[in-house]
């Protein structure tokens, strides 16, 4: 079959990028400049902003110092690559003092996030604080010697229609998750919803999210006017969402949009402190935004869906069709598509079929799949 595909044009990708950059000048952005490697800015009493490098598209990681009576509560860890410990030691000799690490305070269990916690916490002497299930993620993935993990997910995306040589390299990277982890403690304080964590004579409530991970945990302080967002509310990059081959049935999306509309709960004023980009204000504009971009894809998706097709022809539809995506970026591009085709079919506007080539297939419903 040859039906034209509505693939995303390089004007309608022009398009949706002066859109999303119109989004962000939205939000109010309070600090100009940005930490230096190994320097940080106060973003609030006690409160202090520094980046770590990431070697990806997405180069940087916000992690956060909170002052905690005679030592640091730090707030994520990013990768345990020598660059990052290198700016860590710096930090501990320079903003920190070298008073104390009270204990790290891990949002969710991605290596940029929980990667370097371990680590932390042996050199400083540190307790882990993190979710249940992020912490058993986690040590998941420390023990999946042979990669099983990944190579699961790879034959799930190529079941999925991802070109063999795509999943094939997926499948010869093996545990890439180990090359940028250290060893988590193994034991830990558990996070949980609504618990008050008393952080430097400040209280900060817990608000565990699901939909970018399973068990992902914010901090909001009332007091400060001041939410650690984690990955859940990102300004300008929409956090990814993605239908993960070990709960195919899952739909990853609807919890996403679910947990965010429940910080509608916080002031507008809250200033918000994510994990990529910059610290904003503007919290309910920017959920609104977030939920407008999944309604909009949605919809492009069914207007694309003209005949059965698998959730890698459906990514062109969603990222254009001339993008340069490396192997991570592909990967995180299947996971996104399925979530959406998962949110549709569950809302009963597509089905779902295995073909006798052994490719997943979804179609409008009432198309015969052939
Ligand atoms: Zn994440």
């Amino acid at each position: 079959m040859n039906e034209a595909i509505d693939v995303k044009t390089e004007n309608a990708r022009q398009l949706a990028a002066a859109l999303r950059q119109a989004e962000f000048e939205a939000l109010d952005t309070p600090f100009d400049g940005l930490p230096a490697p190994g320097e940080t800015i106060e973003v609030a009493s006690g409160v202090h902003w520094l980046r770590m490098p990431l070697p990806a598209a997405l180069d940087h990681i916000n992690l956060w110092l909170i002052e905690d009576g005679e030592g640091w509560a730090i707030v994520d860890s990013g990768f345990a690559l020598d660059d990052t410990k290198a700016l860590w030691r710096q930090l501990f000799k320079g903003v920190m003092a070298g008073r104390p690490v009270t204990r790290v305070i891990v949002t969710h269990f991605h290596p940029d996030h929980v990667g370097a916690a371990g680590w932390l916490c042996g050199e400083r002497g540190a307790r882990l604080w993190i979710s249940r299930t992020e912490w058993l993620m986690h040590k998941m993935l420390m023990f999946d010697d042979e990669g099983e993990n990944s190579a699961f997910q790879a034959e799930f995306y190529r079941a999925n229609g991802l070109a063999d040589a795509d999943a094939d390299t997926m499948l010869a990277r093996g545990n890439g998750y180990r090359t940028v982890s250290s060893e988590a403690p193994h034991d830990f304080h558990r996070l949980a919803e609504g618990d008050l964590v008393e952080i430097g004579g400040n209280e900060w409530r817990i608000m565990v999210s699901t939909g970018h991970a399973p068990e992902h945990v914010s901090l909001y302080c009332e007091a400060l006017g001041v939410l650690i967002a984690g990955d859940q509310i990102l300004p300008r990059i929409s956090p990814n969402v993605t239908l993960a081959g070990s709960q195919p049935e899952a739909n990853p999306l609807l919890d996403f949009l679910a947990s965010i509309e429940r910080f509608r709960s916080l002031p507008e004023d809250t200033l918000v402190l994510p994990s990529h980009v910059v610290p904003y204000r503007g919290l309910h504009t920017r959920i609104d935004q977030l939920a407008r971009h999944h309604r909009e894809r949605l919809d492009e998706i069914l207007t694309a869906l003209v005949r059965p097709m698998t959730a890698a022809e459906i990514v062109p539809v969603l990222f254009g069709s001339g993008r340069a995506f490396d192997i991570y970026q592909k990967g995180f591009a299947m996971g996104e598509a399925l979530a959406h085709l998962a949110y549709l079919e569950k809302q009963g506007k597509l089905t779902r079929e295995t073909g006798a080539d052994g490719l997943v297939r979804y179609a409008p419903p009432g198309t015969t799949q052939d």
